[in-house]
């Protein structure tokens, strides 16, 4: 796919923003959205996870959803895979990229899938063989969690997160992205990480993942875009958590993103009018939950002049 603009933002709300809210919104609305999405411009979005129903009822219908995006062109369809199962289910249902969480902290790595470091690059090698047999094209993206910090250990080597990365794209990841999944991340951090990942692994470094947890969710992104990232995970009305509240992990409020970087003249490829636009089904989903963003609420500056589009 080629990319019509400078950079791409990746809509990850209908998964990391909707796992974090308690209402579950329904497959109708959450297909809503997304064509709302598309409609904005935005070229890949990650629309659920293939996880228990127990454990992520909001997402049980990600198939469903996933399929509903695959009627659109133009987008790349992704999903998050926690395991070899549920590549498989990802894949038997089309996904067209998959993401695989793999944690950088030993011990979230136990906490949250019950696997060692070790075991979960084992698990990326057997995603990639049954993805060379059963989709060639499609792409894997290992996400390196608790990149710049862990709730339990604190800390996190910087040493570890690009051990991690390296290992993964050696068992077969095509990318290897890095997560501040704690939303514990500053600028200067997040400059030294990627440039570190890049001269690890070279064009294989993937996607910024960064949360606005404390407040320097633009900051972070501003900060990888000047090393030389052009992924951007990002989800609409900052979906998931107060960016203002101790505890909150929302993730970066998508409209504000592609407001910063249209204003600096980096084209996203995505119509800020449409993208805010499409609050209306998201909200519509999930009433009474809050939604976030200071552009939506500001508004656009008079003459506003979007970046030149291609
Ligand atoms: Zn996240």
């Amino acid at each position: 796919m080629t990319l019509s603009g400078a950079i791409l933002i990746s809509e990850v709300g209908p998964r990391d923003g909707l796992q974090s809210v308690k209402s579950i919104m329904s497959t109708a609305d959450k297909c809503r959205w997304i064509d709302a999405l598309v409609a904005a411009g935005v070229q890949e979005i990650e629309v659920g996870s293939f996880v228990p129903a127990h454990l992520l009822p909001q997402l049980a219908d990600t198939a469903a959803v996933l399929r509903h995006g695959l009627t659109h062109r133009g987008v790349t369809i992704m999903a998050l895979v926690p395991n070899l199962r549920g590549a498989q289910a990802a894949l038997e249902a089309g996904a067209q990229k998959l993401t695989i969480p793999v944690s950088a902290s030993a011990p979230h790595s136990l906490a949250n899938v019950r696997k060692t470091r070790e075991a979960m690059v084992e698990e990326v090698h057997a995603i990639a063989r049954l993805r060379d047999a059963m989709a060639p094209g499609v792409k894997i993206e290992a996400g390196i969690a608790t990149a710049f910090g862990c709730t339990i250990q604190g800390e996190v080597a910087e040493d570890d997160v690009i051990w991690l990365a390296s290992q993964c794209i050696a068992a077969g990841a095509d990318e290897s992205g890095l997560s501040d999944t704690t939303g514990m991340a500053n600028p200067a951090q997040v400059r030294r990480l990627f440039t570190r990942l890049r001269a690890a692994i070279g064009a294989k470094a993937g996607a910024a993942h960064l949360h606005n947890t404390r407040g320097l969710g633009l900051a972070n992104c501003l900060a990888a875009y000047d090393v030389g990232v052009t992924t951007f995970d990002a989800s609409l009305g900052g979906l998931g958590g107060c960016p203002y509240a101790p505890g909150a992990s929302g993730n970066v409020v998508t409209e504000d993103l592609v407001f910063m970087f249209e204003a600096m003249g980096v084209n996203t490829g995505i119509d800020i009018e449409k993208l805010m636009a499409a609050r209306a089904p998201l909200q519509a989903g999930l009433p009474g939950e809050v939604l976030y963003g200071m552009t939506p609420e500001a508004g656009l500056p008079k003459n506003w002049h979007p970046s030149i589009r291609t």
